[in-house]
């Protein structure tokens, strides 16, 4: 057949497989709790206190003995007033109440709150001069009633948070227990490189760049910037490349030298001057004796067939810790196939090296809301794809605009990629998997 491809298209499940197997999470730092949201949670984190600290009040009003209100309505003689932060010198005797607000500590002898809502103050005897006030206690106090016990949100010995990625109530959680630094994996630092002679820069102060005849705007490494950030990375721009292999060699150190990870796009297909797949291979070549490792790869999808996956000495801080693996992905250089590599290959091997668990990207059940119609190619098709909440409980996706690989405008319209296995494609109507990248709208009946 003329034309016919005969490369060897690895299926996608195979190529995820691959690049995870040699994914590891980089060492647990200590963190300043505030800095640590979103970051792994490294071993679980006990109690070292029972949280609260002391037996409080739920409630304000009056700390009393439950049994003295037995027969109530009761009065009682209010021997003193208690507010958060301090605690009481007197107890609560027999017949006596003290007064309490939200959070005080219980007063020794007293086992029940009276809420304020429930009392009246009652006029001290104007013959008694100096008599104590006293206060009528309308209802009946159970024992223990708006009484919150010490320990019982958190007793002490009790695992406080989980090991795993830190949620803002999990940070208030550690906040409750003194903890102010936290053991946690490090938000990776991810670097992205572009390249490509046609590529201009974007000129970030908004002055105009007008473009000379075969140039375009270099929109992968914004992009690619933002979507890093947008998944909890720390994201690192390492510019754009020219296509010499001197120009991507030189870059390619440098991005070694201060990233955890880097991804390059452009310059991994089989044209004349994609470098990046040249470079890689030697740079692999060079350090085969620290464990490099470089796959060349034809991934069975459409978009974002050609893939480079390398392993390479460096790491951000290698200095001090010594030199790791640096996982370097060469992305393909159209722009959808960029960020489709990303959220298909790339994506869940940054995450391992941040602490999570080694796992493909998820996918979520989803109904075709009109035809997926495609041709027979041996690869399996990921669509951009709107995805949406129907009446009847299901995600329903629909087509997000163009699904050619240069149609960034259909990318930018969608939230998930629908898995459209290799055949004729899918009716409306047909179940599917979608892979999630962006929020879905809420639904609205009208
Ligand atoms: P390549 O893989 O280098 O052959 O690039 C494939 C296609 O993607 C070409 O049309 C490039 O012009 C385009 N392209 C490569 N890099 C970028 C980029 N950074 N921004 C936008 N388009 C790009
Ligand atoms: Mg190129």
């Amino acid at each position: 057949m003329p034309g016919h491809d005969e490369e060897v298209l690895v299926p996608l499940a195979d190529v995820q497989r691959l690049a995870l197997s040699q994914a590891r999470p980089l060492p647990p730092v200590r963190m300043p709790l505030d800095d640590a949201l979103g970051c792994v949670l490294a071993a679980d984190v006990l109690a070292y206190e029972d949280v609260p600290p002391f037996a409080n009040s739920a409630m304000d009003g009056y700390a009393v003995r439950a049994a003295d209100t037995a027969a109530a309505p009761v009065e009682l003689a209010v021997v003193g007033s208690l507010g958060a932060g301090a605690a009481s010198l007197v107890g609560v005797g027999p017949g006596e109440a003290i007064q309490i607000m939200t959070g005080a500590p219980i007063p020794e002898g007293a086992d029940g709150i009276a809420i304020v809502e429930r009392t009246e103050l009652v006029a001290p005897d104007g013959a008694e001069a100096g008599a104590r006030p006293r206060v009528r206690v309308l209802d009946v106090v159970t024992p223990g009633v708006h009484v919150r016990s010490a320990g019982s949100d958190l007793a002490a010995g009790s695992v406080a948070v989980l090991a795993g990625p830190l949620l803002p109530a999990q940070v208030g959680v550690l906040a409750s227990i003194g903890a102010g630094v936290v053991l946690v994996h490090p938000r990776p630092r991810v670097g992205v490189m572009t390249t490509g002679d046609e590529l201009v820069e974007l000129a970030l102060d908004g002055s105009a760049v007008t473009l000379a005849p075969g140039q375009i705007r270099d929109s992968n490494r914004h992009a690619m910037l933002a979507t890093l950030r947008r998944d909890g990375f720390a994201a690192v721009d390492l510019g754009v490349v020219r296509d010499t292999e001197e120009a991507v060699t030189a870059g390619l150190k440098q991005a070694l030298s201060e990233c955890d990870a880097v991804l390059t796009t452009g310059g991994v297909s089989k044209g004349e001057f994609d470098y990046v797949k040249v470079v890689l291979a030697q740079l692999a070549e060079a350090a085969i004796a620290d464990g490099a490792a470089v796959h060349e790869l034809s991934v069975a999808i459409r978009p974002a067939k050609p893939l480079v996956i390398t392993w390479l000495p460096g790491g951000a801080g290698a200095s001090e810790a010594g030199s790791r693996l640096v996982p370097v992905f060469g992305l393909p250089g159209n722009p959808v196939s960029s960020l489709v590599s990303y959220q298909a290959i790339a994506l869940p091997v940054l995450r391992v090296l941040a602490g999570h668990a080694a796992a493909p990207p998820p996918t979520v059940p989803a109904v075709a809301l009109e035809d997926l119609r495609r041709r027979r190619d041996g690869k399996t098709h990921l669509l951009r794809v709107d995805v949406s909440w129907q009446s009847d409980g299901r995600l329903g996706v629909r087509s997000a605009g163009g699904q050619m690989s240069h149609q960034l405008t259909g990318m930018a319209a969608a939230n998930g990629l629908a898995i459209v296995q290799d055949g004729d494609g899918l009716p409306a109507g047909a179940l599917l998997e979608v892979i999630l990248f962006g929020p879905i709208e809420p639904y609205r009946s009208t």
